[in-house]
């Protein structure tokens, strides 16, 4: 998936390309919204340890290749990401869209030229009540 996008992305960041990260980073592209646990659940049958899987997570998120945002219920869930990333979460069930349009390039741009960094990507959590959640509470 995205594999030569993916594998620029860790080159830019300068983030040191190992199959536990890309395996990590594939597994919240696959299934978005998972929790650190359920992923390293999945990732032992691989032979990749829960230490690991915890040290990788917080790299990626580093470098901006993870989207970490809070569920209901409290616990942090992640979205893949790659160069930007925006997702609407529900805070009543915890439903994730992701979102396509982006309306950040521009400001990207301003924040540039008047920051001098040189900018590389962005994450977004919007934070919400879904259609459906607020149709069964009558809000
Ligand atoms: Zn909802
Ligand atoms: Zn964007």
């Amino acid at each position: 998936m995205h594999s030569s996008a993916l594998y620029e992305q860790f080159a830019e960041r300068g983030l040191r390309r190992t199959p536990q990260r890309l395996a990590v980073w594939r597994a919240f592209a696959e299934k978005p919204g998972r929790t650190i646990r359920q992923v390293a659940g999945d990732l032992a049958e691989e032979g990749i340890g829960q230490a690991t899987v915890y040290r990788a997570v917080r790299a990626l998120e580093g470098a901006g290749l993870l989207l970490g945002y809070a569920s209901p219920r409290g616990e942090v869930r992640y979205v893949a990401v790659l160069g930007h990333a925006h997702v609407l979460v529900c805070r009543r069930c915890g439903e994730v869209t992701s979102l396509q349009e982006c309306q950040i390039e521009d400001y990207e741009r301003r924040l540039q030229s008047k920051t001098g960094y040189q900018i590389s990507g962005h994450t977004l959590a919007i934070y919400g009540i879904c259609p459906r959640c607020l149709q069964e509470e009558g809000l």
